[in-house]
């Protein structure tokens, strides 16, 4: 096929190209005396990602979904009533997870579209004056359905009913991307994975740990092994790994890492937003609606959106892989055939964002939408046109 093909799936996505070329390089031993001089401070500097000072990131070899493991099983007891909700695909997935790990979860169903339920999450925190529940899960941004959830608000809910509950967050698809502050949240268990905002190939999870979490593993009692707390702590503390790293991989990291340092985050998040809101503008223009049910649930990384009746967005995502090469995400279980997903999410500007609106919009035409030609494109267009540049709204902030 000539031309590029293009990627607008929320994870994988872009690897930028000085990121890909820094892992262009030979095996290294890691067990070299130099190498802690590059894992240190690499340890150091993820935890920026995460802002957090006090807790500590764990870089696992593994898929975001290893992180999500590591979580569980280092810090609770078989048997331990959590409480969780679901939402999307990843939000069940995780409360499957913890079903099958032998806890004892009490999921709260909310309608795809929606976000974590605060409210109700208070009242049982509120009511349950013995402690029964040990860890609070809530998934920050649901990739499935593009809602983003309010963290700070679990957190205002945890202490004002003054309970001791882990906290834990599934950030893969928001850390590095939206804005994500471990220690102001008092999160203890954050999960983020390498394939997403870090713009990496698949294959480090990522679990920022607080020193609450950290201590509860010392007394929790679920098994584990690969993923143990301890192991991991006493090879890193040295700069090294209780297992072969993934060398090529942490090397680019290290690089993507720079890059996000770089740019500061609060422009990446400033960035996030305003091309996330340039995929809204042309959802708007064409009449069509995200799965997002309100404004604050509406994610900058992801947009999830739903097709008019009697289309199936399979289709739609197919047509535009096959006619116009360029993928997009297909809609998850409960959503599959009603939305297709924009992932808008790592190493991108204006013009990706714009050829994915308009490779959707093609794809949306073809597949018998009643759209207006360049309707969507347009209204990017004139969003991005006519608003401050990302860098110069970050600088106002
Ligand atoms: C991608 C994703 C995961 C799963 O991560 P893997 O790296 O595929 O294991 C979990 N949660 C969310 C919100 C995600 O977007």
């Amino acid at each position: 096929m000539p031309g590029y093909t293009h990627l607008f799936t929320p994870g994988p996505t872009n690897i930028p190209e000085v990121v890909r070329q820094s892992m262009n390089l030979p095996m290294e031993d890691m067990r070299s005396p130099t190498f802690p001089d590059f894992t240190l401070p690499l340890f150091a500097d993820i935890k920026k990602i995460f802002q957090t000072e006090t807790g500590r990131v764990f870089i696992y070899p593994s898929s975001g979904t290893g992180a999500w493991e590591a979580a569980i099983t280092n810090t609770l007891n078989p048997g331990d009533k959590v409480l969780m909700s679901r939402f999307g695909q990843f939000s069940h997935l995780w409360a499957d997870m913890a079903a099958r790990l032998g806890l004892d979860a009490e999921v709260i169903d909310v309608e795809w579209g929606a976000g974590v339920p605060v409210e109700a999450y208070a009242s049982r925190l509120a009511a349950d004056k013995g402690h029964a529940i040990k860890a609070v899960f809530c998934c920050h941004n649901e990739t499935a359905t593009g809602v983003t959830s309010d963290i700070a608000a679990v957190r205002v809910a945890l202490d004002d009913a003054g309970h001791p509950a882990l906290l834990f967050v599934d950030g893969v698809s928001s850390i590095g991307s939206i804005d994500f502050r471990m220690d102001e949240w008092g999160v203890d268990c954050a999960v983020s994975g390498s394939q997403k905002g870090f713009m990496l190939p698949t294959g480090l999870g990522f679990l920022g740990v607080s020193q609450k979490a950290l201590h509860a593993s010392k007394a929790a009692t679920m098994r584990r092994c690969y993923f143990s707390f301890d192991d991991i702590s006493r090879a890193n503390d040295s700069g090294y790994f209780p297992y072969t790293p993934p060398t090529q991989l942490l090397r680019g990291l290290r690089v993507s890492i720079d890059l996000l340092l770089a740019e500061g985050l609060p422009n990446v998040f400033a960035r996030h937003r305003r091309l996330a809101e340039g995929v809204r503008k042309a959802v708007d223009a064409w009449g069509l609606k995200l799965c997002a049910k309100e404004a604050k649930w509406q994610s900058d990384t992801v947009s999830a959106i739903v097709v008019p009746d009697g289309i199936d967005s399979a289709e739609v995502v197919r047509r535009a892989y096959h006619r116009y090469q360029i993928s997009l995400g297909v809609g998850l279980a409960k959503v599959a055939g009603r939305v297709f997903r924009i992932g808008h999410m790592g190493s991108l500007n204006e013009v990706m964002v714009c050829g994915a609106i308009a490779g959707a919009e093609l794809a949306l035409i073809d597949a018998g939408v009643a759209i207006k030609p360049g309707s969507g494109v347009g209204a990017a267009i004139e969003h991005f046109s006519l608003t401050p540049h990302h860098a110069a709204l970050a600088a106002a902030a």
